[in-house]
């Protein structure tokens, strides 16, 4: 692993300033110098870094310190248009080749190619087939070939593309530029692939942590009706977010819902044709304050930085589904939300799936405990952030930024608790469903009770005391802490582990976060956590709000995403310092010279005019 050993490097500095006066940055974000000081001495390099953080620039900045031709290789071309796109908002010579694109826009980008202007040019893999295009490549002064997404290349991986087979040969042929890899997701096994397949030496490797400590995380349990995704919704006037949807069916409802409340709110999943689901990404990426209610075939490739939530309605598939999904929020750096709402149905339903699948007994056994450590997770007694990142091997300390470090719940002694419910299990034969259980427990006549005669039984009525949701919660936890189970090929019914025996006999105590009516409403931040409710006054909003109807119309006009005119940050910043020149607003975080000029005079006149 690379040390940073650099940090007085000149050209650093030099890259420092080039990324302040280009795209308006003050400084690198956490993990960026050391690889943008590695690249810039013409090392091969290899970095694995957490979505969002700002891989991008590691090797944009040094294709403009430098000079020369950057080939930029990425598999998803909707994101390398818009990445295309912001950089020429920035004044970057910067082109992509795809099919798609028209005969003006190549011609532009060859005729880059040949004068030596263009500075970056984005390629999907495909293209590295095209007969003589390396040599051609390389005639151009091709210095730097930069993978984008490079576990694509790793056949072990869940994303493996035939086509990034091809690039070190194509490297070959255009002269063995300096080659850089990154990605989001490579295990120790994953790196080792990648760095054989890509690389002639072994890279310069760089792995920063997992954690996102933007993001604001909370889980809670979900309770009937949308209302509780509603309201955290209408929390968040106007701003972007995700809410991930079990089915499309789902989608399409809880849309529909949204749009009834007077929110925008959009479906996106696989069952729309592929022009319906386009416009509508498109709405997304280039609109303010779209929410975007979609199954989890929505999100890869979407280059939209400042969403600024992600919900997800409904147990996600795995701890690594999950980080990657709420990974799509917060982007830009700034504070976001995530909210997890699920229920016990859903743990049965996964393991529905699991069981019906095709995989063999290992696989299934596999899937099993993944999905057990997500349900752990859900019912974490302490930091949440401790326990994600603990099942991805990083230790921290507690967060502060998560439900259970705003309002560490204390522990009690849930002996008793857990002994009345795993004896309401063991009394009726371990062969009943919850509802049936508590209903048990609360003492409750109900026609099931009643015609199998378990109002007779010794544990019929003992759990008077706790309602419904409390006793769910008791099950949730004890399910978590796996002292109990349902078998995998079963019909919903619940049974004692040998975990849970020990406990049900006295000799193993537990520990339970008091039973609560609802966690569910109390772990989502009432109020959001981004940044403009917490640092604009009141008439500070007001300029703020017209500050972002000036950028979207500026936006529609250029037909680009609004982000790519100037990130929330730089609004928000804006309507604090109210600046009244051009020398005053370039020094607000993200306004760059190019943009300065472009858009500087329009931003001035809102301002002057709110005062
Ligand atoms: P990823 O690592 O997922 O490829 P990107 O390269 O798309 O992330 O960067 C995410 C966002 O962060 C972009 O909007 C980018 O402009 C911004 N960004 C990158 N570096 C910095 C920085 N040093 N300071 C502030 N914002 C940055
Ligand atoms: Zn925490």
């Amino acid at each position: 692993m690379a040390h940073i050993d650099s940090t007085h490097s000149s050209q650093l500095d030099k890259a420092r300033q080039v990324m302040a006066e280009v795209f308006g940055y003050p400084d690198f974000r956490p993990g960026q110098a050391e690889i943008i000081d590695s690249v810039l001495k013409g090392r091969d390099v290899l970095a694995v870094m957490p979505t969002g953080r700002g891989k991008s620039m590691c090797y944009q900045l040094p294709a403009l310190v430098r000079g020369g031709l950057t080939l930029v290789v990425s598999p998803l071309i909707a994101l390398m248009r818009d990445q295309v796109s912001a950089l020429q908002t920035a004044g970057v010579n910067a082109a992509a080749l795809t099919s798609s694109d028209d005969a003006e826009n190549r011609e532009a980008a060859w005729r880059g190619l040949e004068d030596g202007t263009l500075r970056l040019l984005y390629m999907a893999p495909e293209r590295m087939a095209v007969p003589g295009l390396a040599e051609r490549l390389g005639r151009a002064g091709l210095s730097m070939i930069a993978i984008d997404e490079a576990h694509c290349v790793s056949q072990w991986g869940h994303d493996f593309r035939p086509d990034y087979l091809r690039i070190s040969e194509f490297a070959q042929a255009a002269g063995r530029p300096q080659i850089t890899a990154f990605t989001a997701t490579a295990d120790a096994a994953a790196r080792r692939d990648i760095s054989a397949r890509l690389f002639e030496r072994a890279p310069e490797e760089f792995v920063s942590g997992f954690d996102r400590p933007n993001l604001h995380l909370a889980v809670g349990a979900r309770r009937q009706g949308a209302s509780q995704v509603i309201n955290f919704v209408k929390a968040r006037p106007e701003r972007a977010g995700i809410i991930y949807c079990a089915s499309r069916k789902a989608c399409d409802e809880m849309a529909e819902k949204l749009r009834a409340e007077d929110v925008y709110a959009l479906s996106y999943h696989a069952g729309l044709d592929a022009q319906t689901r386009s416009f509508r990404q498109d709405e997304f990426v280039k609109n303010d304050g779209v929410v975007m209610c979609a199954t989890v075939a929505f999100g890869m490739g979407v280059d939209k930085p400042d969403v600024r939530y992600v919900v997800h309605a409904a147990l996600p598939k795995s701890m690594e589904a999950y980080y990657q999904e709420i990974g799509r929020a917060g982007r830009d750096g700034d504070p976001a939300d995530t909210l997890m709402l699920w229920s016990l149905s859903d743990a049965a339903l996964r393991r529905r799936q699991i069981n019906d699948s095709e995989s063999d007994d290992e696989r299934k056994r596999m899937e099993m405990r993944r999905l057990s450590a997500l349900i752990a997770y859900c019912e974490a007694p302490q930091c949440r952030r401790q326990t994600l990142l603990g099942y991805f091997g990083d230790e921290i300390e507690p967060c502060g930024n998560c439900d259970l470090c705003d309002d560490p719940p204390k522990l009690i002694d849930g002996s008793v608790l857990a002994q009345k419910a795993m004896s309401a299990i063991a009394r009726t034969g371990q062969r009943f469903g919850l509802e049936h259980l508590i209903s048990v427990l609360r003492g409750l006549k109900t026609d099931k009770v009643m015609a199998r005669g378990h109002d007779g039984l010794p544990t019929f009525g003992v759990g008077e005391d706790l309602s419904k949701e409390q006793w769910m919660s008791v099950f949730r936890q004890l399910f978590a802490s796996g002292a109990i189970d349902q078998p995998i090929d079963g019909h919903g019914e619940w049974i004692i582990t040998a975990k849970g025996k020990e406990i049900l006999f006295g000799k193993l105590p537990i520990r339970l976060r008091p039973p609560e009516e609802q966690r569910g409403t109390r772990s989502a931040r009432a109020r959001p956590s981004d940044a403009t409710d917490q640092l604009l006054s009141e008439t500070d909003r007001t300029l703020y709000t017209a500050l972002r109807k000036k950028r979207l119309e500026l936006a529609k006009e250029a037909g680009k995403p609004a982000y790519t005119i100037f990130a929330d940050r730089t609004l928000i910043e804006m309507a604090q310092e109210k600046p009244n020149n051009l020398d005053a607003l370039s020094r607000i975080f993200g306004v760059g010279a190019r943009k300065l000029d472009r858009y500087g005079d329009a931003f001035l006149a809102v301002i002057s005019s709110e005062l």
